[in-house]
């Protein structure tokens, strides 16, 4: 711990967080996901990316927060909190939340371009979960390739706002919002047509690289890096340090 970290709160507290009863320390201005994720302590989660602004729409990040169901990625960390994460309770949660996710959608991961490479995919494998439990939906959604580099397939996506989010805060555009509420919620194009070819989404946006599922692909990219040795064919998903490894490739937006 450094010494900046040892310093106490003000009122005497060290700036210590307790995770599962593991301490751990942060800096002003953490989240709780942060400090979790500096201390290489992971808390499940999908919408949230170190560098954007949380979102806490995923809810699968939610802890017990001296006896109150919070978002870690939302929730400031504050000296002395007794925090509960890796609980059977909440990880039963975070497998209805995920199965809901995979029956609200269309997911047939042997024929997806992303799996391997998907963070549903991983979660789910993650929480062990085996089926979608519920009635799928079959819901029918358009799919977008009129983009000359980059197919928008709304099949897959989970409504995280990762892509409108970098496409604001990092790309400096606005091409990608949430339209919608509740079972009508869906993602829309911010172009006169609708369409991505119209949308001023070029293929080194962080938008057209940040989705954690296959609902935004790089065209003509498929499958150049074999199933087997894709990310999550090679590390679990909760591994210390792999966040860096999948930022580092959604950085890479040149790749
Ligand atoms: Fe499977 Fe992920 Fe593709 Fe959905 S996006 S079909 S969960 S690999
Ligand atoms: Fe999230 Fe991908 Fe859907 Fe965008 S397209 S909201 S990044 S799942």
């Amino acid at each position: 711990m450094s010494a900046e970290q040892k310093q106490s709160t003000g009122n005497g507290a060290p700036n210590t967080i307790a995770i599962d009863g593991k301490e751990i320390p942060f800096e002003a201005g953490q989240t709780i996901m942060d400090a979790a994720f500096a201390a290489g302590v992971y808390i499940p989660h999908l919408c949230h990316r170190p560098g954007l602004t949380p979102h806490g729409s995923c809810k699968l990040c939610t802890v017990n927060i001296d006896g109150r169901s919070m978002s870690s990625c939302t929730m400031p960390a504050v000296a002395g909190q007794q925090i509960e994460n890796n609980t059977e309770s909440l990880n039963a949660v975070r497998k209805t939340i995920t199965q809901m996710l995979f029956i609200e959608g269309n997911h047939i991961c042997p024929s997806c371009e992303k799996t391997g490479n998907c963070t549903l995919q991983a979660v789910a494998y993650h929480l062990g979960m085996l089926d979608g439990h519920f009635p799928q939906f079959f819901p029918r959604r358009e799919v977008d390739a009129s983009h000359p580099a980059v197919i928008l397939d709304r099949d897959r996506c989970i409504l995280c706002e990762l892509c409108v989010r970098a496409s604001r805060e990092v790309d400096g555009k606005n091409v990608f919002a949430i339209a919608g509420r509740g079972i009508k919620a869906h993602l829309i194009v911010n172009s006169a047509s609708g369409k991505l070819v119209d949308s001023d989404l070029e293929a080194g946006d962080m938008a057209a690289h940040i989705c954690p599922v296959g609902a935004i692909l790089i065209k003509e990219r498929g499958y150049e890096v074999p199933i087997g040795r894709r990310t999550f064919d090679l590390h679990r998903v909760g591994e210390i340090g792999l966040e860096q490894v999948v930022l580092a490739k959604v950085n890479r937006c040149d790749e």
